[in-house]
């Protein structure tokens, strides 16, 4: 049979791959193939999980629960994890019939949107964007509508954007903080102000808080459905353990929701998915029942992620050509090169190719014109990495 006779799907059509993973790809390839790669791509911390997660992990299968568990989670974690949402998140009157355990955050994400959006309907994603949201919007036969966030809003949305950009077809509005690819971090107000204009208007909000716990500059994390009763049944909020705990491999997302949604989220996984891997959510069940442990896990990541993003931001604005704000969240920079005169496509390609150097263009997040860079790195590789970047930058 040849190519052309292989009919896909409208879906499968429309889907591109994501362009993140193909950077990182990439740049494996390269390292493996012996070439000495800076490599800025990884969407991922670089540190090992937690040891004690691991060992109840181990624990889970020595003692053999290895078999399937309730498809929207394992009852005991699905409890912890509501009193955690009430507790830390301040949403309230969350139970565990609220909460659902997906196989990862990027799938919980991908529930969410499935469960409130029908064919036609669209979804407002604020751009800069994770590079899945789009492409999610699509799976489930909507319409994304980005809305870019103006120059010099820090890569945030306004109430008035968004209060502009919503139609009598909008369901939902996407809101991700702290931000990747931008590492913006909204403040409560700004939250407030959002939240109540989806509410007036009657959509939904998706709020990704994958990096929650990854923020600096003494800024702190606001859950949006914690602000009212009525926010608690409008927004749809996902996280996940991958990038708290370096727990990527692991696939374990998390979704909280009103709770006709988190019905509806647990029969689609039901029908799709089944559970999260079993013993896998017995070692997160560990990060939880931990805190003290968890609480010292996440501060050493913090520490060694806190020295990294100055590094680099300091050494990105000495830079000709380059302009990076100062992000408060996640792990990643998000430097402005329109300067330099040429489109973040080339400059990514160009600069793995001359200087082998690994970034993420921004064209896949909505923003040409910019690069994101991760710091989830060694000290080493970004010390080795701006001096590559300078000499790149130089030879333009
Ligand atoms: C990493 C990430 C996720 C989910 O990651 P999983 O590994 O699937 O848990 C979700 N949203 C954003 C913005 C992310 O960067």
């Amino acid at each position: 049979m040849s190519e052309t006779d292989i009919q896909l799907s409208s879906w499968a059509a429309n889907i591109s791959p994501s362009p993140t993973l193909a950077v990182d790809s990439k740049a494996k390839a390269m390292k493996a193939a012996g070439e000495d790669v800076c490599g800025f791509g990884a969407g991922e911390p670089d540190f090992d999980t937690p040891q004690f997660i691991k060992d109840a992990c181990a624990k889970a299968l020595a003692e053999g629960k290895t078999k399937y568990a309730p498809a929207p989670g394992l009852p005991v974690l699905r409890e912890r994890l509501a009193e955690k949402y009430r507790k830390e998140n301040g949403i309230d009157d969350v139970e565990a019939a609220n909460v659902i355990v997906s196989p990862g955050g990027k799938y919980s994400c991908y529930l969410a949107i499935l469960a409130v959006t029908s064919p036609g309907d669209e979804v407002i994603i604020p751009a800069p964007y994770w590079v899945s949201y789009p492409e999610m919007v699509k799976l489930a036969g909507g319409v994304p509508r980005v809305l870019p966030a103006e120059d010099g809003s820090g890569f945030k949305i306004t109430a008035q954007q968004l209060k502009d950009a919503i139609t009598p077809n909008t369901r939902m509005v996407i809101l991700n903080s702290p931000s990747n690819p931008t590492g913006a971090v909204y403040n409560k107000e700004e939250l407030q102000s959002l939240v109540d204009v989806a509410l007036s208007a009657g959509i939904y909000i998706m709020s990704d808080e994958i990096y929650e716990y990854l923020l600096y500059d003494d800024v702190i994390h606001h859950s949006p459905a914690s602000f009212s009763k009525e926010a608690s049944e409008k927004v749809i909020t996902v996280a996940g353990f991958s990038k708290t705990f370096s727990m990527t491999g692991w696939r374990l997302g998390t979704l909280v929701a009103h709770g006709k949604i988190a019905k509806a989220v647990g029969s689609i996984q039901s029908q799709t998915s089944s559970n999260a891997t079993t013993f896998a959510q017995w070692g997160a069940l560990a990060a939880i029942e931990e805190p003290d442990q968890s609480r010292a896990a996440i501060d050493g990541m913090l520490e060694v992620f806190e020295r990294r993003r100055l590094m680099l931001l300091d050494g990105l604005n000495s830079i000709d050509g380059i302009n990076c704000e100062r992000a408060q969240g996640a792990f990643y920079l998000f430097p402005d090169i329109s300067a330099l005169g040429l489109s973040a496509n080339d400059f990514a390609a160009r600069i793995l190719e001359s200087h082998k150097v690994a970034v993420v263009p921004g064209e896949g997040f909505g923003a040409p014109g910019y690069i994101r860079l991760s710091y989830a790195t060694s000290d080493e590789v970004i010390e080795k990495g701006l001096v590559r970047l300078k000499e790149f930058c130089g030879s333009l």
